[in-house]
C-alpha cells in the first residue's frame, strides 16, 4: 500500500486537497499546518502511506531518515537552525496522532518549554 484513498495527507499528497506546499520531490511533500502551533509550523511526510511508526518495515528504515534530512533542510531553508526548532511526531492516539500517515511536524519561531503537554 502506498497510498490510501481515505487519508488526508495521501489526498494532499496527491493534489486532491489543496496545501501550502513549502516543498515535495518523489519522496518527500511539506507544507504548512492548517492550525499553526507556532510562527512556522510546517508537516512534512513520506509519500508513501504508512499509518504510524509501529508500522514501519526495517527495510523501510531509510523513508524516515530521509524525511528527517529534509526537514532538517526545510529548516535551513527557512532560517530556522540559529534560534532552534523543535521536531515532533505525535505516534498513536494517546500521543495525539489525529492523521494516521507518519508525519513530523516542523516548529519554529517562538521558544518551547519543556515536558511538551
Ligand atoms: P497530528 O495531530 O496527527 O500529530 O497532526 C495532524 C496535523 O494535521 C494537525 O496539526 C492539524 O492541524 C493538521 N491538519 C489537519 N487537517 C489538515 C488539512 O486539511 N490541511 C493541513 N495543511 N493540515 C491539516
Ligand atoms: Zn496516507
Amino acid at each position: 500500500m502506498t497510498s490510501n484513498d481515505r487519508c488526508l495527507f495521501c489526498r494532499i499528497a496527491k493534489g486532491e486537497i489543496a496545501a501550502r506546499k513549502v516543498y515535495e520531490d518523489d519522496d518527500v511533500l511539506a507544507f504548512h499546518d492548517i492550525n499553526p502551533q507556532a510562527p512556522t509550523h510546517v508537516i512534512v511526510i513520506p509519500r508513501k502511506h504508512i499509518p504510524t511508526l509501529d508500522d514501519l518495515d526495517p527495510n523501510e528504515a531509510t523513508i524516515v531518515g530521509t524525511v528527517i534530512t529534509k526537514l532538517a533542510q526545510i529548516a535551513r531553508d527557512l532560517r530556522l537552525p540559529s534560534d532552534g526548532y523543535r521536531v515532533v511526531c505525535n505516534n498513536g492516539e494517546a500521543a495525539g496522532q489525529t492523521v494516521f500517515h507518519i508525519h513530523f511536524h516542523l516548529l519554529g519561531g517562538r521558544s518551547f518549554g519543556w515536558p511538551p503537554g
